[in-house]
């Protein structure tokens, strides 16, 4: 068993998501994401820097957020805040025939989660800025917001589609919550998850 795989299964282990989910993330070595002076960390459980002053987060919460977010095949999804394109990928093999849109602002991350995630057919990455979402895929069963937000995006929720799922970390700089907002006739549903630390979403 690979370092990852073992990562993989003490995750699974200790449940932070389901089989499903362990499967994919299995497959789907986080090396493969990485800068490659940081190859050698992937399979911590540890956020790691990806340049930029931006993070890609320890693996044992993106599983959890993954959990959170119930996916399901076919489900059209975006995410705001791709940095590496770890996260787009593991939701594209969980969508199937679905699809994902996911936004970077950063020119040089954009440009490297292009190419991680060339293989990736059902993933569209667009360079703008991702709190306006991005209205032409929409709407959208699910919304992962990777970057913290000290108020529930608008923009966003107006593309989630009723009975959708959005979850994102709210709060301030320092530290937020992760939350789930679920749109129950057409009003936000928020249940929190638990604290987190996420990079600040900058507005343009
Ligand atoms: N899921 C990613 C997390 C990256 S960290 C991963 O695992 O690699 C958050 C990312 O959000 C950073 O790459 C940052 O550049 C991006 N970001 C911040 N504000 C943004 C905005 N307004 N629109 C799009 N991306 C944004």
């Amino acid at each position: 068993m690979s370092e990852w795989e073992k990562l993989v299964e003490w995750i699974e282990n200790a449940g932070f998501c389901e089989t499903k989910i362990a499967e994919v993330m299995r497959k789907t070595p986080r090396e493969q994401f990485l800068p490659n002076d940081l190859k050698q960390y992937s399979h911590f459980d540890h956020p790691l820097p990806l340049g930029d002053g931006q993070t890609t987060s320890q693996p044992s919460l993106i599983a959890h957020i993954l959990s959170k977010l119930e996916l399901k095949e076919g489900m059209n999804v975006m995410e705001v805040g791709t940095g590496c394109g770890f996260v787009s990928a593991l939701m594209s093999e969980l969508v199937s025939e679905g699809k994902i849109t996911t936004i970077e602002r950063i020119d040089r991350l954009y440009n490297k989660a292009k190419e991680n995630l060339a293989n990736y057919k059902n993933v569209e990455v667009i360079l703008g800025d991702g709190s306006k979402g991005y209205e032409k895929n929409s709407p959208y069963d699910r919304i992962l917001v990777s970057a913290a937000v000290n108020e529930m995006p608008e923009a966003l929720f107006q593309q989630l589609k009723e009975g959708g799922r959005m979850i994102l970390p709210l709060g301030s700089i320092l530290f937020q919550d992760l939350v789930q907002i679920d749109k129950i006739n057409g009003k936000p549903n928020l249940t929190k998850l638990l604290p987190v630390v996420f990079v600040p979403l900058v507005k343009e």
